[in-house]
């Protein structure tokens, strides 16, 4: 297939090496010349412009920071719609909005331009590993004919199609929101208990025991409890644009989310004391400085290897004792919200 990619980021530079090597023809532009380089290469060629990507191309893909960046590159005399041919299809793979899109559609669909949106979760090493997890909304004839060029970047059992134009951003920015929740809502916990003199394994392990479990705790937390890791992967900046996002989403829904928007002014706060690139586990820390409460596991509270469970994951911590009855385990089960993001 004969295919344009746009945004060579964390993410989108390694998505484009996974479109190359499933053999298809690649251009490739970026606002920095200089992140084409190694895609050069391999094989790709160079686009000086989004219009320019777009000249043949039978599908274009697009995975810029957010709507702002998507719109500048879609729309304009220099931009991507002015290139591409009739009966091509745009692919946007951003973490971005409906609205968005809809006003760009608005202008494609008269030219023949076919319009999906496919967000992904599944992190840099996702990207790399080709795993993605993709969520696509629009006509199920378009998503259809480029199923094939999605499975070159993500895992074929999670590409999923899940709705009308839309749905796929919408699907993503609330899967984000609830990890971020999450996030938000284990560090209060976890900080509050080993404040008032529980152990934080003897905690986690009771958590994980109760119907107050999650794939968080289970899982994802344990970055910052082993390692002291803030997953610099995923900027604070972009976290907070996703938040805002959704909230955004939420005022046009009609839904009240106080909590939500508590969640997002807790990010705004680790943004603006961390920084943009800071990681997006950031708020954790937010609160361990304030409280002077760091949350780490002790090296000897960790389940030796040898002794977890089979299926357990090489990080996970402490098993939950036998003698609790725990609700099946979310990181037991097949799970389409992979760790963030
Ligand atoms: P990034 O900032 O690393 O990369 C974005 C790239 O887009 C940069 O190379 C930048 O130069 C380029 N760019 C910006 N504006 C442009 C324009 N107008 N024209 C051409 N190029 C332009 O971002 P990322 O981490 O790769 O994330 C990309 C998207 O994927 C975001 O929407 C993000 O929310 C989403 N996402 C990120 C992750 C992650 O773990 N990083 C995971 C899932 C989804």
């Amino acid at each position: 297939m004969k295919v344009a990619f746009i945004g060579l980021g964390h993410m989108g530079a390694p998505m484009s090496r996974n479109i190359l090597a499933a053999g298809h023809d690649l251009v490739v532009h970026d606002l920095r010349r200089d992140a084409a380089a190694g895609l050069i290469a391999d094989g790709a060629a160079w686009a000086g412009s989004p219009r320019e990507a777009g000249a043949g191309r039978e599908a274009v893909v697009t995975m810029l920071p957010g709507p702002l960046a998507v719109e500048q590159a879609l729309l304009g005399p220099g931009g991507l719609l002015a290139g591409m041919p009739p009966g091509s299809v745009w692919i946007d793979m951003s973490t971005s909005t409906p609205a968005v899109a809809d006003r760009i559609r608005a202008q494609a669909s008269p030219r023949g331009i076919a319009v999906l949106d496919a967000p992904v979760s599944g992190m840099a090493a996702g990207a790399r590993d080709g795993t993605l997890q993709i969520f696509a909304g629009g006509d199920a004839a378009t998503f259809t004919a480029v199923r094939p060029l999605l499975a070159a970047m993500g895992d074929p059992e999670r590409i999923l199609h899940v709705g009308p134009h839309g749905a796929g951003y919408t699907v993503k920015l609330m899967i984000n929101l609830l990890w971020f929740a999450h996030l938000t809502a284990t560090a209060e916990v976890l900080t509050i208990g080993t404040r008032a003199g529980v152990d934080l394994a003897t905690l986690r392990r009771c958590l994980l025991a109760s119907p107050a479990a999650s794939h968080f705790i289970d899982r994802d937390v344990l970055s910052v409890l082993e390692r002291g890791d803030y997953d610099e992967g995923f900027a604070l900046a972009l976290a907070c644009k996703d938040l805002g996002l959704a909230v955004d989403l939420a005022r046009l829904a009609g839904v009240p989310v106080p909590v939500s928007a508590a969640v997002e002014q807790i990010y705004r706060q680790a943004r603006a004391r961390y920084g943009d690139t800071g990681g997006e586990m950031l708020p954790v820390k937010l609160l361990e400085d304030l409280t002077g409460t760091p949350l780490r596991l002790l090296a000897e509270t960790r389940l030796p290897a040898e002794t977890r469970l089979p299926d357990a994951p090489a990080a996970l911590g402490p098993s939950v004792p036998a003698d609790l009855t725990a609700p099946p385990s979310p990181s037991n089960q097949p799970s389409l919200s992979a760790p963030q993001e």
